[in-house]
């Protein structure tokens, strides 16, 4: 078997070139008295990339909860008894007031979320005229969306409106999807992510561990997305929510979520990876540690039914760990 580390070390810094699958494979299954050297490396990787620029996000759930599909991690799935409750679409003041608050709070991107399979025709007119308001209002803040599956026409609106990211997470590999939801396929979410690549937004897409996916399943998910080429790679880590059926699952070991951090550093080298949910209860006092193995950016809490830490806490995180804020 090759010597992954220095192998890695040598493709990605100094040849800066791309990882293959089985150099990737090699760095999944260094012992784990050896992943230090690995985050140190995603460290240097990151800071070659993108410097010391941290890229903060604010989530704003337009929509909570009440939605037709069944993935089994959300609390938002309408199928399962959960503690979050269906509340009606926010009207478009209350998107901007919550995009000035986020600009308040030291965000740069701002993205707007809703729990449905996809939009509806009210709900994509309501988005689009939201953005505008934001746009014409703080040109400076991005606005990005994650409104489920979506057409050639939706991306058009959404376009012509201003949004300037899609969020549409792969959220596993291709062969556990099936066992996390059965009312939507992997297949049509790899084909949002590439319409809206087409459609010219940035795509952010990436996923969840803990889902009882295996190490291969991990291989593949980073393989899928260094094919689809997202700007933006969101790591979520499962946090169990009471009444889904992953709500009896454990909290992903923090080792081994600190080595996919850096493992997705090193297979996108040049995409934002951004800590988002989960990265409390999994990580807890080794969040610095997570600034330091390839990421490169943060949502700050809330999450979309969760809450996060104090934002004051996540800057002091930034500033510690080297990132200018
Ligand atoms: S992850 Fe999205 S599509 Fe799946 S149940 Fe939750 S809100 Fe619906």
């Amino acid at each position: 078997m090759l010597d992954a580390l220095p192998t890695a070390r040598r493709i990605a810094l100094d040849e800066q070139g791309v990882l293959s699958r089985e150099v990737l494979a090699g760095l999944a299954a260094l012992p784990r008295e050896d992943v230090g050297g690995l985050l140190t490396l995603a460290d240097d990787v990151r800071r070659r990339a993108s410097g010391d620029a941290a890229a903060v996000e604010v989530l704003f759930n337009a929509k909570k909860g009440g939605c037709s599909e069944d993935c089994h991690f959300c609390s938002q799935s309408a199928r399962y008894a959960t503690d979050v409750l269906a509340e009606p679409l926010r009207e478009t003041h209350e998107f901007l007031d919550a995009a000035r608050e986020a600009r308040d709070r030291g965000a740069a991107e701002f993205c707007i979320v809703v729990a449905v399979r996809g939009p509806s025709n009210a709900l994509l007119e309501r988005v689009c005229e939201a953005t505008r308001a934001i746009r014409a209002d703080m040109p400076e803040m991005h606005v990005a969306v994650s409104l489920g599956i979506l057409t050639d026409a939706h991306c058009a609106k959404l376009a012509e409106a201003g949004v300037h990211k899609i969020n549409h997470n792969l959220e596993t590999s291709r062969r556990h999807f099936p066992a996390i939801c059965s009312t939507h396929s992997y297949d049509e979410r790899w084909e949002t992510c590439l319409r809206a690549k087409r459609h010219g937004f940035e795509l952010c897409s990436g996923g969840i561990i803990g889902m009882g996916e295996t190490a291969e399943d991990r291989l593949d998910f980073l393989c899928a997305l260094q094919e689809l080429g997202p700007v933006e790679v969101p790591i979520n880590f499962l946090n169990p929510r009471p009444g889904t059926p992953l709500s009896d699952r454990s909290i992903v070991d923090p080792v081994e979520a600190l080595r996919f951090v850096a493992m997705a550093r090193l297979a996108l080298p040049y995409a934002l990876v951004r800590l988002a949910g989960g990265r409390e209860i999994t990580l807890q006092g080794l969040q610095d540690l997570g600034m330091q193995s390839g990421a490169s950016g943060i949502v700050l809490g809330a999450y979309l039914t969760t809450a996060g830490r104090d934002d004051e806490e996540d800057f002091a995180m930034l500033r510690r760990t080297g990132f200018a804020v």
